[in-house]
C-alpha cells in the first residue's frame, strides 16, 4: 500500500478545505501550561490558514468535571488571548448523539453488544496479569448471537475491530506511525449505562464539528490508532493528526507540580504578560531560524507543523523571564500603569499619594527598562506612590552620611530656586555643583536618590526629579534634612 507523505497530505488538504482545529480540555482543574501549549498551536494553525479554532469541553466524566474548572480554563485562554470561534461545545451535551452513532455501527454490523459480566472481565484481567501481558478483551461476544444474552446484564457496545493488517497514521509531527491490528482488542464504544467512552465521543464530536486537524499532546498518539479504527468503521474521513511533544521540567521529567507552578493563571499572578507567555510557549517546541522574539503576526504568518520539534520541550523559567522583560519594555505605558496600580495599592495598604498614577505613568518609560515581571515593575514604582516622608532602607541611610547631608542642604537651596524643571537642566545643576565642590557626580547623585526614593536603586535620578516635580522634590529633600 502507498501512503501520502504527511507534508503532501497537508498541502493537498489545505487546498481543499477550511482548516478547523480544536482544543479539547477535560475540565478537571486549571488551564495547565501543557494545555496552553496545545491550545496555542491549534490557534496559530487555524489563524495561519484563516480557518476556525473551536473549543470543546470534554466533560463526560461527571464526577471529575466542574463548572469552576470550565470557567478557569476559559479565563486562562482569554488571558492568553487565544480567542476561539463560535460557542464552547460541551461533550456531555452530545451523549445522545454518541449513543446514536454506536447504534448505527451495530446496525451496520461494525459493532456488537457484549454481555460480559464484570466477573468475566475481571477474570480476563487476572489471566492477562498472570501471563504478564496487557489485558485484551477476547472477543467472546463478537460473533455470538444476542439471543444467547444472559438476563440482567446491560450490554456494552464494542467495535468489531479489524484483526488483521495494520492501522496507519500519517501524523504531521510524528511522521507515519503504524500498529498491527492484532495488538488492539474490540474496544468499548458505549458503556452498559448508555454513556459513551472517550474514544467514541472524540471521534463523533471531531467529525460533527468538521475538525480537519486534531492537534494534541503525544500522550494521545495511541488513542489515535483506536480512533482511526472507529472512523474507518463509520466510513468517515479521520482528521489529520498532529501529536505534539509534551512539556518537561528542567530535569527532563514530565512537567508536574514538583517543578513549580504548572497552572497558567499562576504565571499571570507572578507578573508575566500574555504575549511573553505566547512567545515562550511557541518557542518551546517550534522554531523559525534563530528568532527568539516572535510577534503574534509573525507567528501566525510562519507557523507550520514542519517546524515543530519532536523531542519534549523543557520548561525554563529564566528564558520566560527574559522574554517577559522584552515585552514589558515594548508594552504601552498606560497599560503597564493600570496593571501595577492595584499591586502598589496592596503594597502600600491603600496609603497612596494622590498624584501617584500620573507620576507612575510619566516615569514608566524609565521604570519599564529594568523590570522582568509586573511584580518587579510594581515594586520599583512604589516610591512614586508613597506619601512623604520616604522610609529609608539601611543602604539609603548609609549613603546619607554627614557629608552627604551637608552637600544635600546646599543642593536643596539651588534646586528650590531652579526655574527650568527638566531632567537635562537638573543634571546640569548637579554636575556644576559637583565640579565646584570637587566631587564625583555619583557622590552628589546617590544622596539625592536616597533622599527622593528612600533606596539606592532607581531609574535615572534626574528623570525621577522631573517626574516628581519641584515641590515634591524639595519637600522630600527637606524631609531628609529635617526641615519639615
Ligand atoms: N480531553 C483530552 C485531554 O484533555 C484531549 C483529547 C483530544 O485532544 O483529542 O487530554
Amino acid at each position: 500500500m502507498c501512503y501520502m507523505s504527511a507534508a503532501l497530505l497537508t498541502t493537498v488538504a489545505n487546498e481543499i478545505m477550511t482548516v478547523v482545529t480544536r482544543f479539547a480540555p477535560s475540565p478537571t482543574g486549571f488551564l495547565h501550561l501543557g494545555g496552553a501549549h496545545t491550545a496555542l498551536f491549534n490557534w496559530l494553525y487555524a489563524r495561519h490558514h484563516g480557518g476556525k479554532f473551536l473549543l470543546r469541553v470534554e466533560d463526560t466524566d461527571r464526577a471529575r468535571s466542574t463548572d469552576e474548572a470550565v470557567d478557569a480554563i476559559l479565563d486562562g485562554l482569554k488571558w492568553l488571548g487565544l480567542d476561539w470561534d463560535g460557542d464552547v461545545i460541551s461533550q456531555f451535551s452530545r451523549v445522545e448523539r454518541h449513543a446514536e452513532v454506536a447504534e448505527q455501527l451495530v446496525a451496520a454490523g461494525a459493532a456488537y453488544r457484549c454481555y460480559c459480566t464484570p466477573e468475566e472481565l475481571a477474570e480476563m484481567r487476572e489471566n492477562a496479569k498472570a501471563e504478564g501481558r496487557p489485558m485484551r478483551y477476547d472477543g467472546r461476544w463478537r460473533d455470538r448471537d444476542p439471543s444467547e444474552a444472559p438476563a440482567g446484564v446491560s450490554p456494552t457496545i464494542r467495535l468489531k475491530a479489524p484483526q488483521e493488517g495494520e492501522t496507519v497514521i500519517a501524523d504531521l509531527i510524528q511522521g507515519t506511525v503504524r500498529v498491527a491490528n492484532d495488538q488492539m482488542d474490540d474496544m468499548v464504544l458505549l458503556r452498559g449505562d448508555g454513556t459513551p467512552t472517550y474514544m467514541l465521543a472524540v471521534v463523533v464530536d471531531d467529525h460533527d464539528m468538521d475538525v480537519t486537524h486534531a492537534l494534541r499532546g503525544d500522550d494521545h498518539l495511541t488513542n489515535a490508532f483506536r480512533q482511526t479504527q472507529i472512523y474507518n468503521a463509520l466510513g468517515w474521513e479521520p482528521p489529520i493528526f498532529a501529536h505534539m511533544p509534551l512539556m518537561h521540567g528542567p530535569d527532563g521529567k514530565k512537567l508536574s507540580k514538583r517543578h513549580g507552578a504548572v497552572a497558567v493563571h499562576l504565571y499571570r499572578d507572578m507578573g508575566f504578560l500574555p504575549e511573553a507567555m505566547r512567545n515562550y510557549l511557541l518557542r518551546l517546541s517550534w522554531g523559525h531560524g534563530d528568532d527568539e522574539i516572535i510577534s503574534d503576526a509573525q507567528a501566525i504568518e510562519w507557523f507550520d507543523f514542519v517546524d515543530v520539534v519532536r523531542s519534549p520541550a523543557r520548561f525554563d523559567v529564566a528564558k520566560l523571564n527574559n522574554l517577559n522583560g522584552h515585552y514589558i519594555r515594548q508594552a504601552d505605558d498606560k497599560r503597564l500603569t493600570d496593571l501595577i496600580m492595584p499591586q502598589i495599592e496592596t503594597i502600600l495598604e491603600g496609603e497612596i499619594a494622590s498624584e501617584s498614577e500620573a507620576r507612575i505613568l510619566a516615569g514608566m518609560p524609565n521604570l519599564k527598562e529594568r523590570a522582568k515581571t509586573i511584580i518587579e515593575l510594581a515594586e520599583s514604582a512604589v516610591f512614586y506612590a508613597r506619601s512623604r516622608p520616604m522610609p529609608l532602607t539601611p543602604k539609603a541611610e548609609k549613603i546619607l552620611d554627614e557629608t552627604a547631608r551637608q552637600n544635600l542642604a546646599k543642593l536643596r537651596n539651588e534646586y528650590a530656586s531652579h526655574s527650568e524643571w527638566t531632567s537635562g537642566t537638573l543634571e546640569e545643576l548637579a554636575r556644576s555643583f559637583a565640579e565646584r565642590e570637587e566631587l564625583k557626580l555619583g557622590k552628589v547623585a546617590q544622596p539625592i536618590r536616597a533622599a527622593l526614593t528612600g533606596t539606592n536603586v532607581s531609574p535615572p535620578i534626574f528623570s525621577v526629579m522631573e517626574v516628581l516635580g519641584q515641590e515634591e522634590t524639595v519637600a522630600r529633600l527637606d524631609d531628609v534634612l529635617g526641615q519639615n
